[in-house]
């Protein structure tokens, strides 16, 4: 089934999970400043899919058209189809709001491809099953899914079982007759208050305490989930989106996933106490890894495309296109989006077909998008950089186009070149929200962070995602030093 905006709102009226914010609990996440600009975009979402004919395909897994993003491509071919429908959801959202429902979609479905070769082989054949319906359930209902993986900051350089509560990552409590019950909490969970349903998966690399090797999913409205909710980054009061472009659409809260005493069934665990199990499900068998980071470079590629537009548009607009150092910044973030589209095509010619599914090349997609995580900050600063001050005294906001006195001087003073006032300050409200407001800042910490440090992930480029190819590399140069002479003895 595929769901309308309507059917997303009414269904998260009426159930959510208990959201904690400036010291109240929300009723009406509807209409609360915090949430209704996301709840609207992830309506927009949906409504899209009855827009674009091309996001609805038939759905053999689950019997019925669903979402393209429950598809599971079964060849190199599906594969491209399936980038090209997420293109299209990224380019909806100018490559923001990456904790779109289509995210958690890919993974479920990436989950459900594995439900024999990894899930029943590691854990038994119940855990096959688990995971085709928990995926056959999200594809039906097109159920909105919000994850968390990261334990809280109590002392990161001691493991989570180490520290004086061993309860604050989430862990198994007691096991019951007919499921587990959990405690503990998560440092973020994006979208997790205008979710429906979460992912828990843990990093159990940091502690291999078998009461933490635990995944599962549940409603994000079963008895003990609560979150606690980040300030909002919604526009000022008064504001709306013509100060605020990209917040008033793309604004998405953060939270932080408690479980609090939660009762999850046997039927929604799908991996259990097997620490050892976790490479197979990252790195292995599964590659979620592969996965999540190839869709967060479809994500960039869509987003650097907007930003691209944005350099080339300022610059035109005022004639400094011409100078050598703004062409030479443009041009650099048009190398980046080249470099991204063509990991993104790469990343389809060289995938890997598997019984099941066809997956993306591992290195292409990790690279890719552990690349951007410099890669966009420096854009962000390119987007500083070429403007320079003019990005800062734009009038505050579209009553000053309202008074006519004012307006006289912003048609003299705020004329340019390329475009005219009104034009010129929307551009800029759209450069300023990207490079200065909240929001645009939380995105530059979202781009850095959201897939960890990059210096880890930097230095795992090397030591986990070349394991394997690395000794081809070495021997190119071990056959010069074969062909060199050695000394006479
Ligand atoms: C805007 C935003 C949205 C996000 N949304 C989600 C979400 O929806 N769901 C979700 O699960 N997560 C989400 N993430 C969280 C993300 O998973 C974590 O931020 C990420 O995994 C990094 O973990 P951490 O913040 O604990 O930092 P850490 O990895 O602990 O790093 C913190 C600092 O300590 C250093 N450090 C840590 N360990 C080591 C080590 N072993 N050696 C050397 N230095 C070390 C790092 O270099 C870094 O400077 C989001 C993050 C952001 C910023």
């Amino acid at each position: 089934m595929i769901r309308k905006g309507e059917d997303y709102i009414k269904s998260i009226s009426e159930h959510h999970g208990t959201i904690y914010y400036d010291g109240k609990v929300v009723e009406d996440v509807v209409s609360h400043p915090a949430f209704r600009i996301p709840i609207r975009t992830v309506a927009d979402y949906y409504d899209l899919h009855w827009k674009e004919e091309s996001l609805r395909v038939y759905n053999g897994d689950v019997g019925e058209e669903t979402s393209i993003s429950f598809m599971r491509p079964k060849n190199r071919e599906e594969l491209r189809r399936l980038r090209d429908g997420l293109v299209k959801i990224y380019d909806f959202y100018h490559g923001f709001f990456g904790r779109s429902p289509d995210y958690l979609n890919l993974w479920s479905t990436v989950f459900a491809a594995h439900a024999d070769d990894y899930f029943g082989k590691a854990f038994g054949q119940d855990y096959s099953e688990r995971v085709r319906n928990i995926y056959k359930e999200a594809a039906h209902n097109d159920l909105f899914y919000t994850h968390a993986i990261v334990a809280p900051m109590y002392d990161r350089s001691t493991p989570p079982s180490k520290w004086k509560d061993g309860y604050v990552q989430v862990g198994v409590v007691k096991e019951e007759k007919d499921g587990v019950i959990v405690r503990g909490a998560c440092l973020l969970s994006t979208a997790g208050p205008y979710a429906e349903y979460l992912w828990y998966l843990p990093n159990i690399r940091r502690d291999t305490d078998p009461k933490y090797a635990i995944f599962f999913s549940i409603p994000t409205w079963s008895k003990g989930v609560k979150f606690l909710t980040r300030r909002g980054f919604y526009p000022r009061e008064n504001y709306g989106p013509f100060e605020y472009p990209i917040s008033s659409r793309f604004e998405e809260s953060d939270a932080i996933l408690m479980f609090d005493d939660v009762f999850v069934p046997w039927d929604r665990i799908i991996f259990y106490g097997k620490t050892d199990e976790i490479e197979g499900f990252m790195w292995n068998k599964v590659r979620l890894r592969t996965w999540f980071n190839w869709h967060f470079t479809i994500q960039h590629y869509t987003r650097i495309k907007f930003y691209a537009g944005l350099a080339i548009a300022m610059s035109e607009a005022v004639g400094i296109n011409n100078f050598i150092n703004v062409q030479e910044k443009i041009g650099e973030i048009l190398i980046y989006l080249a470099m991204n589209e063509a990991a993104l095509l790469g990343a389809e010619e060289a995938g890997e077909q598997l019984e099941t599914i066809y997956r993306p090349n591992t290195q292409l997609a990790i690279a890719a998008s552990h690349f951007n995580m410099r890669v966009l900050p420096r854009i962000h600063e390119l987007l500083r950089l070429i403007p320079g001050g003019s990005s800062i005294p734009v009038p505050a906001g579209l009553n000053d186009f309202e008074n006519p006195e004012e307006r006289k001087y912003i048609e003299k003073y705020l004329d340019s070149k390329g475009l005219n006032p009104l034009e010129r300050v929307k551009l800029f409200n759209i450069l300023w929200d990207v490079i200065g407001s909240e929001s645009g800042l939380r995105y530059e910490q979202y781009d850095r962070f959201s897939r960890g440090d990059p210096t880890i992930r930097w230095a795992q480029i090397y030591t986990e995602v070349y394991k394997d190819k690395k000794h081809e590399l070495v021997k190119i140069v071990r056959d010069i030093m074969d062909q060199m002479p050695d000394p006479r003895e």
